[in-house]
């Protein structure tokens, strides 16, 4: 098989990537290990910034998005006693929208499929050879043949635990592990808040967010290590009220059934530079961040973007200049969305020690009372211009 982009992972990174090569005149396949239905079905962010939704309204993939997605002007922040609602709209003209990542994914999906798009799901043994040279990649199919796809590059689009992050032979990394993690649920019962309540509470951070206007999605700190089997519904709902400030001014958490529970380990994790020889990373195969600053999405959506670019101007125009500085540009995006997010988690979340509890509480009042600070947070959060 040859194609001109051999394309590892079709996660949001992987088939946004084969959607813009294609719009750019370039041929791509997509190798994936899952099923179509299993990466589909993943349930994983849910907030989209402003500049993903102007990129994928530029490249036709917003009707849905318009339709069935939710506008946000902003986020609550709150501590016990107070809840303050920060504004992204009034402060730096850019709102959020709620559009979960699997509907993002299944327009992906049908995007590509009208166009053709090659995708081989459920392959194995992925090998990726001569990256200096002639890059290809070996594969088992999922009938069982060995193949052998030839490219002039290769896409490591295949998130944190591909292959293609190791094939970046002299890579720095930069880790940090975070003491907690999250323990998320699904319920099915309309949202109790119109916008994202982001909650600093002494027992530890929790948040309430939503998938739809039936759909609630919400989140609790717990110790790393935790089994979500082990929290009864009921103490999951009274933990969550706890947090919340149920009662507080009046504000009602109302519980549901709860569909899905799951736990995510922290971290912050960047792999520099994002590209060796012919192969380039992007998305959660170059960095992890934890999901306090909804990032992770964005960002590999913001990569794919300039990847795009790039390999369109190395194929079609034999101009290498965007490809040359693939690396560096991301990075400037991927390390200013790093800190964010260590910012907001390590803001939000509790360690244990008083005196940072006190740091925290201050900053938030900061944060909340001050434009300066309340503008900092909207312009992060909502999002920097793709290319910043
Ligand atoms: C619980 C949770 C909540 C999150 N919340 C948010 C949020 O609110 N906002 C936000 O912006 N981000 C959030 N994220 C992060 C976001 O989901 C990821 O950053 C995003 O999925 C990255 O897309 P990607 O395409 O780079 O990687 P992935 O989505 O991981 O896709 C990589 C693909 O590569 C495939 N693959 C792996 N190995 C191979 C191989 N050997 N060969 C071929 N294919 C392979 C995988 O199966 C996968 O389909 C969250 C993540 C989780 C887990």
């Amino acid at each position: 098989m040859r194609t001109q982009v051999a394309i590892i992972g079709a996660g949001p990174a992987g088939l946004l990537l084969s959607h813009l090569l294609a719009q750019g005149g370039v041929s791509s396949v997509v190798i994936e290990t899952r099923s179509e239905e299993y990466v589909a079905a993943r349930i994983r962010a849910g907030i989209l910034e402003h500049s993903s939704v102007e990129l994928l309204e530029s490249a036709g993939l917003g009707a849905r998005l318009r339709a069935e997605g939710d506008q946000h002007r902003g986020i609550y922040l709150q501590w016990p006693g107070e809840r303050h609602h920060l504004d992204f709209v009034d402060l730096t003209g850019r709102s959020v929208w709620v559009y979960g990542q699997t509907e993002v994914q299944k327009d992906l999906v049908v995007a590509r499929k009208a166009d053709d798009q090659e995708i081989h799901y459920q392959v194995s043994d992925v090998a990726l050879h001569s990256l200096e040279d002639r890059p290809y990649v070996t594969f088992t199919d999922e009938s069982g043949h060995a193949r052998r796809l030839d490219a002039d590059f290769v896409a490591g689009c295949d998130g944190s635990f591909g292959p293609s992050r190791a094939a970046v032979p002299a890579a720095q990394t930069y880790e940090k592990v975070y003491p907690y993690s999250w323990f998320g649920i699904l319920a099915d019962v309309a949202p109790s808040t119109d916008e994202l309540i982001y909650a600093w509470h002494p027992d530890g951070f929790a948040l309430h967010s939503m998938r739809s206007a039936t759909v609630s999605r919400l989140y609790l700190q717990v110790p790393n290590g935790t089994d979500p089997q082990s929290w009864s519904d009921d103490r999951i709902w009274e933990e969550l009220s706890t947090r919340l400030g149920h009662g507080q001014n009046g504000w009602k958490l109302t519980p549901g059934p709860i569909t899905d529970k799951s736990v995510l380990p922290m971290r912050s994790h960047v792999r520099t530079p994002m590209r060796h020889g012919n192969l380039f990373l992007a998305g959660d195969a170059a960095h992890i961040v934890p999901p306090t600053g909804a990032k992770g999405l964005n960002l590999a959506i913001a990569d794919v973007a300039l990847l795009s670019k790039a390999l369109v101007a190395s194929i079609a125009d034999r101009n290498d200049t965007l490809a040359d500085r693939y690396s560096d540009d991301a990075q400037r995006r991927v390390w200013r969305c790093t800190h964010f997010s260590w910012w907001m988690t390590t803001m939000l979340h509790t360690s244990g020690d008083p005196f940072d509890a006190q740091l925290q509480l201050s900053q938030l009042r900061w944060v909340a009372g001050s434009r300066a600070g309340a503008t900092g947070l909207a312009e992060n959060y909502a999002g920097l211009p793709i290319g910043y």
